[in-house]
């Protein structure tokens, strides 16, 4: 069987590409994102009683990866990106059907010049992804305590110790006015060492740079600590 899928709604997140977005949703609390819904559901009566939840479960699409297919077998980077484990095994962008499941804070509803939009904390998404559907978390039915993760285990990773040098922070100061939360972004994002898996746990004097909204953060790290050089307007 093939099915049609309408977009019901985009992202407008702060995540301008796919190099350093958490791998789930949850781990950096200050990545607020709104979804935007499209005609003809647009309507705030597809939203009535939304706001009594805290969370929803987002279904969406991974649309910047979907034209590079899937394989049967994927290699996580929990495993450290070496070992191949089966792609249902995963949460792997690379899928059959390239759809994505994560579950966001709801902050809100907002509406203005004709736009309805849903205010999400704590998002995975990047920015421009097509959403597919929208649904209440239901914690005494989606909360399971005793579930095994399998190879994924509970605890995210050590978090990195990020520290500004002095140009970062003064190049930081006039950003704060468009997007206070900027400077809890970029730590909470670096503090989760976004690079690949084989750079980890071996010096590494590489310079990364990463787009969050529209400023170009350049950082390097040393583990456990990751100092952002520069704050700089992206290209
Ligand atoms: N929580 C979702 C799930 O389990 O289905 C996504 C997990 S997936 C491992 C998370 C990664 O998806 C992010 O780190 C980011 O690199 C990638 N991603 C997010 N939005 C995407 C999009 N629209 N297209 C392609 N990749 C995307």
């Amino acid at each position: 069987m093939k099915f049609d899928i309408d977009t019901l709604g985009i992202i407008r997140s702060p995540y301008k590409e796919k190099f350093a977005i958490p791998r789930q949703p949850g781990l950096v609390t200050s990545a607020r994102a709104r979804l935007e819904l499209l005609p003809p559901y647009d309507q705030p009566d597809v939203l009535r009683g939304i706001e009594q939840f805290s969370h929803l479960w987002i279904s969406f699409v991974f649309h910047q990866t979907m034209a590079q297919g899937w394989h049967p077998t994927v290699r996580p980077p929990r495993l450290g990106g070496n070992e191949r484990v089966g792609v249902f095994a995963t949460r792997s962008t690379f899928r059959p059907n390239p759809l994505g499941l994560s579950v966001v804070e709801l902050h809100g509803v907002g509406r203005a010049r004709g736009k309805l939009w849903l205010e999400l904390g704590a998002v995975d998404l990047l920015d421009g992804t097509p959403v597919v559907d929208i649904k209440p978390y239901i914690p005494y039915a989606d909360s399971l305590p005793h579930a095994r993760g399998g190879f994924a285990p509970d605890a995210p990773t050590p978090p990195l110790s990020v520290s500004f040098s002095p140009q970062a922070e003064q190049q930081l100061a006039p950003w704060l006015k468009a997007h206070p939360e900027l400077r809890q972004l970029v730590s909470e994002v670096l503090a989760q060492d976004p690079r690949p898996a084989y750079k980890k746990g071996k010096p590494d004097d590489k310079e990364y740079g990463v787009r969050l909204f529209d400023v170009n953060v350049r950082f390097r790290i040393s583990e456990p600590t990751c100092e952002v050089l520069a704050i700089e307007p992206a290209n």
